[in-house]
């Protein structure tokens, strides 16, 4: 955001400054964390199940904070040099200010939704698009009601473009963020399961995803993969062009695509142009899904393709996902960060795909999958059936994730993370191959650590 005085902020939100110094200036952005808080910003004292920020605020003008924006405010007057804004609700103050500025910023905004996926095309976009902008990107996984509005805080006068990243859990959520965030490009990952418990269906999670195919401007760009069965869906959506993208069909392409170890290999190919040729850091089919879409991005938004395929080469994604590592001879994957159908079947894929010298194992370390509901059972077994169906070797682990190894074909299971890890050090060989993967919640990490403690 740019300077603002704690009166001009005040003004915003629609009310006066309530106590303290009128024309003091937020110079340092908007926090709502007390332990992030940069000299002069202006703290909003969020409220949740367990906690109410506001009674940080005095702890947040005396570091750093120059206004806090609260919803109650008793006692003394706050430091000197301080001001407090007192409103009815904080939240929908941060969301006010942050539709104010994007008002303000006059860049070209690509918004990132979808099942799976978002992080890591945001990464390979915000990359893409380094080449020629100063960009604008969500840090970690900022992509919700509050992370939106803060990402959209963080952007200053100096950017030049923006990468955000929007996530949704219920429906509903979407139209929100749209709203504040106003893009011109969209990117729908893909339409999966994930969260399926809260919204029932897939036409449910593709209709929740469809918001932002509304929310674009006629001479806006949707970018999806060419493979999705909900792309018909979406182009009666929108009223910006959709442009699908795939392997080997789409108007951006990968053409001889080859999985190295750690990454892929193939030819780019964007509206027909000369091939480039791209070396992604990243293995996994559906990462080179992801770097396409960035890709399609980047040449709308004028990026050569040398340039492109130079940004996806040294993309650095987000931690937790599919990151490798070598343990005396043995190679882990740690996809530990979350899982669901899809994701998983895309673990499936990429380990299945990693090269082991004749004779080793490509073994996969699956926990549970949350947020499934009644989907669970069957999502489950079918994930066992697939990692099966692959040839790889499946260990289940932890509470729910019973259903894998069942469908795995009675594959071992274990609840005690430290059998699972004996197991893993007892039967793992140099040369083996092994992937971890499970909801955030199944914590399958633990395993990992004690299997292959990295120093
Ligand atoms: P979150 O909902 O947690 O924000 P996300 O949509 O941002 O997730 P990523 O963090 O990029 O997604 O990746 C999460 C998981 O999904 C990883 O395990 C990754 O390997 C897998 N994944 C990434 N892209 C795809 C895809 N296009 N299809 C299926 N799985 C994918
Ligand atoms: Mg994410």
């Amino acid at each position: 955001m740019k300077p603002i005085t704690a009166r001009e902020l005040a003004q915003i939100l629609g009310t006066t400054v309530s106590v303290g110094d009128r024309e003091v200036v937020v110079s340092g952005g908007v926090s709502t964390d007390t332990r992030k808080l940069p000299d002069h910003s202006a703290f909003f004292a969020l409220r949740g199940e367990n906690f109410n920020g506001d009674h940080f605020a005095r702890k947040a003008l005396e570091n750093g904070a120059v206004v806090a924006v609260v919803q109650s405010w008793e006692g003394e007057a706050p430091p000197s040099g301080t001001a407090v804004i007192v409103v009815t609700d904080t939240l929908l103050c941060l969301q006010q200010l942050a539709c104010w500025w994007r008002k303000q910023l006059d860049i070209p905004v690509v918004a990132i939704t979808g099942s799976n996926g978002k992080t890591s095309t945001k990464d390979f976009t915000a990359a893409v698009l380094s080449k020629r902008y100063q960009v604008s990107a969500t840090k970690g996984n900022l992509n919700n009601h509050i992370g939106v509005p803060l990402t959209v805080l963080s952007t200053t006068p100096e950017h030049t473009a923006a990468v955000w990243e929007m996530g949704m859990n219920h429906s509903g959520e979407i139209a929100p963020l749209c709203e504040i965030a106003r893009p011109k490009y969209g990117i729908i990952t893909n339409i999966g399961t994930a969260h399926i418990e809260f919204l029932g269906s897939r036409e449910a999670i593709a209709e929740e995803k469809g918001t932002l195919a509304r929310a674009l401007p006629e001479d806006g760009k949707l970018f999806v993969p060419a493979a999705c069965d909900f792309n018909e869906y979406f182009r009666q959506r929108t009223h910006a062009m959709l442009i699908p993208v795939g392997n080997g069909r789409g108007l951006v392409r990968a053409e001889n695509l080859r999985f190295t170890g750690d990454g892929s290999q193939f030819d780019l190919v964007i509206h027909g142009e000369t091939p480039v040729s791209v070396s992604l850091p990243v293995p996994g089919r559906h990462m080179v899904t992801n770097a396409l879409l960035a890709a399609g991005v980047g040449w709308k938004l004028g990026v050569p393709p040398e340039e492109i395929a130079d940004a996806l080469q040294y993309a650095v994604l987000t931690g937790g996902r599919l990151r490798r590592f070598d343990y005396e001879g043995v190679t882990v994957i740690d996809d530990t960060y979350n899982a669901n159908p899809e994701s998983m079947a895309a673990a499936i894929d990429t380990l299945a795909e990693t090269p082991v010298e004749a004779g080793s194992r490509r073994i996969i370390v699956l926990g549970r999958m949350g947020e499934l509901g009644p989907f669970a059972p069957a999502a489950h077994q079918r994930t066992g059936e697939l990692a099966a169906a692959r040839n790889l070797t499946v260990i289940a682990v932890g509470q729910g994730a019973e259903g894998i190894a069942v469908g795995a074909g009675d594959a071992p299971y274990f609840t005690d993370f430290d059998e699972a890890a004996s197991w893993l050090t007892r039967e793992t060989k140099p040369g083996d191959a092994v992937l971890f993967k499970g909801s955030r919640t199944a914590t399958i990490e633990k395993v990992m650590h004690a299997a292959f403690p990295r120093t």
